[in-house]
């Protein structure tokens, strides 16, 4: 049987899909490394990676065998059933990490809406109902259930559907004393980025992540890192965290874990994920064999030292091309991130215009992010190739001298 192949393009979208998001005019249909093709055959340089998402670069030829070979042995069992790829990915996940017990979904904001649920549930547990206080940070991104666009610190994203979860609150990222006049024993959870991804790429400093720490140890509140984004080396650690000295209760991955293919992990301690005891939370696809045996592949690959260090050594290449770039055309006014999770903010003259470098950079055959309306961010492949990166910068300059001559 074969399927009836109809002919789509771009303008298809408008049509079918609901109208929540914006795509691109281009159509990739091909990707390879980090490029990628349209339906005309134009071809892309790739600092996106989905969003973060394909660490390892389009169509990885040992994720592409892992998923071939998988696909004939075993797709799902439900959770009913265990799998040897879920235990294995466990294993690597908990033996790299603070963590000890592990729970599989699909998505980032599944991660964290389990996280979230376990941090309550966890509460009452031990200390009885009052204890429901979640806080978290303005302009911090924690998915798009209801539960975690609420602890979002976007209300651009929560507001408009009606009654939200409730003891939820904000303060200022980097902002210790703001944290601190907030908390009390009825605090069950501080969620957090360690680098602010979607607000704009704002890195948690040392300082303030240890006193958050402190102050969650304080007043028995359980600390969630949000590595949704920053996660499985992104910023040139296997996770952010493990470039301080703070470690957390809780944290979630999601986005790089299956380089494409949705998978989501949640990461605990022992003695904190009793409270997800059976029954308690669930979910149909988390940790099916076919999405861990993927993501055991990108753990494997990813979490070598020395793997890591050319992520480090590449993030060098980026930034000093970045900073190339604004001595010849004096756009951006900071250059910030950390590993291969960049981003470029412009300058007060140019407030506003991150989209249109973009879209412009786009034409030029090179795809780029924004985080907000006023930096441009940078999420390639953490195995990019140093010339896709040179080519790369060379489409985003002559984007950029285009747009400032127009
Ligand atoms: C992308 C992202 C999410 C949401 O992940 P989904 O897979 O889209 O649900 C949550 N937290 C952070 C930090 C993210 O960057």
């Amino acid at each position: 049987m074969t399927n009836n192949v109809i002919g789509v393009s771009r303008k298809d979208f408008d049509t079918v899909m609901v109208p929540n998001y914006a795509p691109a005019a281009m159509l990739p249909v091909r990707g390879q490394g980090s490029r990628l093709w349209d339906q005309e055959d134009n071809e892309y340089i790739d600092f996106a990676a989905g969003i973060a998402v394909s660490c390892l670069g389009h169509c990885y030829p040992p994720l592409v065998e892992t998923l071939q070979k998988q696909s004939q042995q075993l797709w799902h069992v439900s959770n009913l059933l265990t799998n040897e790829p879920a235990l294995r990915l466990a294993t690597k996940l908990t033996d790299a990490t603070f963590a000890e017990q592990v729970f599989f979904a699909n998505s980032g904001a599944e991660a964290n809406e389990a996280a979230l649920k376990l941090a309550r549930r966890y509460a009452l547990d031990h200390f009885g109902n009052k204890k429901d206080q979640i806080i978290a940070f303005n302009q911090g991104f924690h998915g798009r259930t209801f539960f975690t666009v609420t602890v979002g610190g976007q209300t651009a994203y929560s507001d408009g559907f009606g009654p939200k979860p409730g003891a939820i609150k904000h303060v200022d990222f980097n902002d210790l004393a703001a944290l601190e006049s907030l908390m009390s024993d009825n605090t069950c959870a501080i969620m957090m980025e360690p680098l602010q991804g979607e607000g704009g790429i704002h890195v948690a400093s040392q300082q303030f992540m240890i006193g958050v720490r402190a102050l969650c140890d304080k007043y028995n509140a359980l600390l969630i890192f949000d590595e949704v984004q920053t996660g499985v080396g992104r910023t040139g650690n296997l996770y952010a965290y493990q470039n301080t000295d703070v470690k957390p209760d809780i944290l979630t991955s999601a986005k790089g874990l299956g380089a494409g293919f949705p998978i989501a992990a949640m990461l605990t301690t022992a003695r904190i994920a009793k409270s997800l005891s059976v029954g308690t939370h669930g979910s149909t696809y988390g940790g099916n064999p076919l999405a861990c045996s993927i993501a055991e592949v990108v753990v494997d690959t990813v979490n070598d030292t020395g793997f890591l260090a050319d992520v480090k050594a590449k993030s060098v290449i980026f930034k000093n091309a970045l900073t190339a770039l604004n001595h010849q055309h004096a756009i951006f006014a900071d250059i910030r991130g950390e590993g291969l999770l960049l981003g470029a903010e412009l300058t007060e003259q140019y407030q506003g215009q991150a989209i249109t470098i973009m879209n412009l950079a786009a034409k030029e055959g090179l795809l780029i992010l924004v985080a907000g309306a006023n930096v441009l961010r940078f999420t390639p492949a953490l195995n990019i190739p140093d010339n896709d990166i040179h080519a790369g910068m060379q489409k985003l300059s002559l984007a950029i001298e285009k747009w400032l001559s127009a």
